[in-house]
């Protein structure tokens, strides 16, 4: 098996050149795990579970080819990687067979941009932010802005239906997909723009989109850019509880002036959106303190100290009353327009008894807007974990999915939430929880048991699993429960375009 393997890796070799062949140990440790913080938390604890036997970094689309091809003579398992900033451990190599990682990184050239039909053609492996400030400089956006812009690809944001922070206005990465050109699991290149210029037929695009790398792997996209907005606001509105905010969110939807960004926090989350300017004036307010450190410049062992106990953080989050935030963000390119829909949603906010809070919260997310989630290290470093949970229902069911999360995590973690990607039937709730156990065993036991105990009653409620995290690992065993019979089409897709299942193993609906 030994000489076997060497002898795989001698044809790599030979196809790609040393340089881009590597089993060497700082790679096979760097390439053990995205940033599913279930692994995080091992490795935190110096638990390294996995490993990929090789790791190979192609240059264009006729090396992807030949890679499938030699994988699928040696029942290899190919896992792509884009950026590796998955939060569900979907690049996590975890298959019995030989894992090869395939980065696509190289591949990040814009190849073409249609400025008549505002089409981008780009390689899957271009990482956000670059890709967005060429864009910029030539007066046009792509409207995509997760929080992960400086660390994910155009290939992960497909393959993970990824959402950016502006998806009222652009819409989440499906809704930008003009055409793509993918390598299956069996060698063949598709390329979409064959099937979908007819017009005619399915849309070969949304089989390959959300699927995980476990079809194919993508080698390129044409996407749809706008021109870059000329004209903004800011407005900002505190509601006396959820229930009036996310009132004003659907109707403000629902009459097409919710904005390019609209997000709603939830007490705790406004508490800690608002402290920041207060934190100034006075800071003898002790439970202030409390939280803002917990977002901010807080120390390890203050950290430690907390993190253990979330009940009681959790009660004490009970009694804040200061309100619920909202911020809005307008964009276009009309002046009258902007004005218009921003004077439209005030109204709506004012219905709802919205108060007025001028344009700085709104504006001081702006500045933040990529910042918040790169805190989180911290927590690790203080021996405990945090992580996020993007559930979405249908405005019927909104609040009710908030309360009924909160009320079997909250004994277990620290929780707070905002919502945001809101639409004209519903919207998704973005919940943060962290917490703290003292040895890997009890931490990765109360981890598992903050995700089954969220996630059975997001099923019960008939909510979505997930909106724009993906699937991977961690929440593959619920989206089987959730779909039950339909995951009879996923293996018939599989059967097709990967038949002997040498594509990422384990995850999404893939057998092991
Ligand atoms: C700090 C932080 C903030 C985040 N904020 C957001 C956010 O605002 N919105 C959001 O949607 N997500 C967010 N995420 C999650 C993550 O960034 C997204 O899931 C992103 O789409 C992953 O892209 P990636 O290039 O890192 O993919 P990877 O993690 O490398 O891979 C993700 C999945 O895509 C597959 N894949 C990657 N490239 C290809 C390809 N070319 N062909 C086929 N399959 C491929 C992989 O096999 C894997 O299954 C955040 C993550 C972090 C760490």
């Amino acid at each position: 098996m030994e000489r076997d393997f060497h002898k795989i890796k001698k044809s790599f070799i030979s196809l790609l050149g040393e340089r881009w062949v590597s089993d060497k140990s700082r790679d096979i440790t760097f390439y053990n795990r995205d940033l599913w913080p279930r692994e995080v938390i091992s490795s935190k604890f110096g638990v390294f579970r996995h490993k990929p036997d090789l790791i190979l970094w192609p240059k264009d689309e006729k090396e992807i080819a030949e890679i499938v091809r030699i994988a699928n003579e040696n029942r290899l398992n190919i896992i792509p990687f884009g950026a590796g900033s998955g939060v569900c451990g979907a690049t996590v190599p975890t298959s019995s067979v030989q894992n090869i990682i395939v980065d696509i990184k190289r591949m990040n050239r814009i190849l073409n941009v249609d400025y008549q039909s505002l089409i981008l053609d780009v390689e899957a492996g271009a990482i956000g932010f670059p890709l967005e400030t060429q864009l910029n400089n030539k007066g046009f956006t792509l409207g995509h802005f997760p929080s992960s812009i400086y660390c994910s690809s155009v290939g992960g944001w497909l393959a993970a239906r990824s959402a950016g922070q502006e998806s009222s206005k652009y819409g989440k990465i499906e809704d930008m997909v003009v055409s793509l050109r993918a390598v299956t699991g069996n060698g063949e290149i598709i390329d979409t723009s064959d099937i979908i210029s007819s017009d005619i037929g399915q849309d070969l695009n949304q089989l390959f989109i959300g699927s995980e790398g476990t079809l194919g792997i993508i080698y390129s996209a044409c996407l749809n850019i706008s021109y870059l907005p000329k004209f903004k606001t800011y407005s900002s509105y505190l509601f006396k509880n959820i229930g009036h905010g996310l009132n004003a969110i659907r109707e403000m939807m629902q009459n097409d002036v919710g904005g390019t960004v609209i997000r709603l926090y939830d007490e705790l989350d406004s508490f800690i959106a608002l402290g920041h300017k207060k934190e100034k004036e006075k800071k003898e307010n002790i439970l202030k303190k409390y939280f803002e450190d917990l977002n901010g410049d807080f120390s390890d062992i203050f950290l430690k100290r907390i993190l253990s106990f979330p009940q009681i953080l959790n009660s004490l989050s009970n009694l804040i009353t200061q309100g619920c935030l909202m911020i809005i963000l307008h964009s276009g390119n009309e002046n009258d327009y902007v004005k218009y829909c921003q004077i439209t949603s005030q109204k709506i906010a004012e219905k709802y008894g919205g108060r007025d809070m001028g344009e700085e919260p709104a504006k001081r997310w702006e500045k933040n807007r990529y910042s918040i989630s790169y805190k989180q290290p911290r927590i690790f470093y203080a021996g405990g974990f945090v992580d996020t949970m993007e559930i979405a229902t249908t405005w019927d069911r909104i609040e009710e999915l908030y309360y009924e999360v909160k009320k079997v995590i909250q004994d277990k973690a620290f929780l707070m939430a905002h919502f945001s990607h809101a639409y004209q039937d519903g919207c998704s709730i973005y919940f943060t929880f962290a917490s703290r156990a003292e040895n890997y065993n009890d931490a990765v036991k109360r981890y598992d048991a903050v995700w089954k105990n969220a996630l059975d009653t997001v099923i019960k409620m008939g909510a979505t699993v997930s909106h724009h995290h993906g699937i991977g690992i961690s929440k593959a065993e619920h989206l089987r429960k959730q779909i039950g019979e339909q995951t009879q089409l996923f293996r018939i897709l599989k059967k097709t375009f990967d038949p002997n299942n040498i594509m990422n193993r384990g995850k999404f609906f893939s057998e092991q």
